[in-house]
């Protein structure tokens, strides 16, 4: 593959380019692998900002609804619509592959939106891995905006919020038992909490859910970095494309606010930050589970129950031989 050609379009916005290259990022060959980093690597510096939007809801509160009606409205403004999907169980649950095209067919014809489906578990090389390299991917691309799908399960979550500039919760109209249902910890993570489905009969249901979701989050505590009235509880429709463009006012209002603030480029430096660590603690489990460390490490450990080497010893002696740590 000629990787010098493949920047070069990326950089065009080339579609066909972009999918490729998201398909080399994803692909699981050491020879792939390295034709992946040194495209990335070629194409850092660009110059090139797109907002990263993450957006999480469980199954059916309409996030693909949600994505085609707000995606369609930004390319009406001229803006240039990536969207890509954390979907780490799509191949387990067999449910609904997220960032399906068919779910949103009318963006996907689109030609300022580009739309990649979750890839399915054989192909992942890391979920977060693949996303993030996708993400810059787009950027280079020249795309404004990357909306990054999620479903509402525990460590998508987090990891989408980690690599986003801002973070959506889409949820449904529903009486406050559910609201419960909420964790905490993922009310903190979102900026905007979006109550769909604010139509027809479901409408005042949905204004009360709101309401009910706007108190929670007085409840909990202020980040002193945002703006006032931050993190927020809004109504939308995305059936009826009713709330989307105020929704995308208060996005870039606060996207605007961590710019002049200097909290947009603090955020993504401490997301680099997080990612690497990260990368550095899988990589390192993983050799542990490789021979001959796997080995070793059996080996030391029946040592240590037998009481022949104290488990501080056979520590130092795994790390040192093993892995030439220390
Ligand atoms: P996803 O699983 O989160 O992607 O949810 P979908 O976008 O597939 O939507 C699930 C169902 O909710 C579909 O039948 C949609 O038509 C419906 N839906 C989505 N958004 C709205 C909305 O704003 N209002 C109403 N009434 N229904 C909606």
């Amino acid at each position: 593959m000629d990787i010098e050609d493949l920047k070069t379009r990326i950089l065009a916005g080339e579609r066909r380019a972009l999918a490729r290259a998201i398909t080399l990022v994803e692909s699981g060959r050491a020879d792939h692998r390295a034709q992946a980093l040194s495209l990335l690597e070629a194409l850092k510096g660009h110059g090139r900002e797109a907002l990263r939007v993450g957006l999480s809801g469980t199954p059916g509160v309409g996030k693909s609804t949600f994505i085609e009606a707000f995606g369609m409205m930004l390319t009406a403004q001229g803006l240039k619509v990536a969207v890509l999907a954390v979907d780490p169980s799509s191949a387990r649950s067999g449910g609904s592959i997220l960032g399906d095209k068919t779910r949103m067919e009318r963006l996907s014809r689109d030609k300022n939106a580009f739309i990649r489906p979750s890839p399915s578990q054989s192909q992942l090389g890391g979920v977060a891995r693949r996303t993030r390299e996708a993400i810059d991917l787009c950027e280079a691309a020249g795309f404004d905006v990357v909306l990054i799908e999620t479903v509402g399960v525990g460590q998508s979550e987090t990891m989408v919020a980690e690599m986003s500039d801002l973070f959506l919760l889409l949820l449904a109209p529903a009486g406050g038992d559910e609201l419960q249902g909420v964790k905490r910890g993922i009310m903190e993570m979102a900026d905007i909490l979006l109550v769909n489905k604010a139509d027809g009969a479901l409408k005042s249901t949905a204004v009360r859910t709101c309401a009910d979701y706007a108190g929670a989050l007085r409840l909990l505590r202020k980040r002193p970095q945002d703006p006032e009235g931050f993190p927020k509880a809004m109504t939308v429709s995305a059936l009826e494309d009713s709330g989307l463009l105020t929704a995308w006012e208060e996005m870039q209002f606060l996207a605007d606010w961590r710019r002049e603030t200097g909290q947009f480029a603090g955020r993504r430096a401490e997301q680099a930050r997080f990612w690497f660590e990260a990368e550095v603690r899988e990589r390192l489990l993983a050799r542990l589970k490789r021979e001959p460390v796997k080995g070793a490490m059996e080996a030391l450990a029946r040592d240590v129950e037998a009481g022949g080497l104290t488990p501080s010893a056979a520590a130092e002696e795994l790390l040192r031989d093993y892995l030439q740590m220390g």
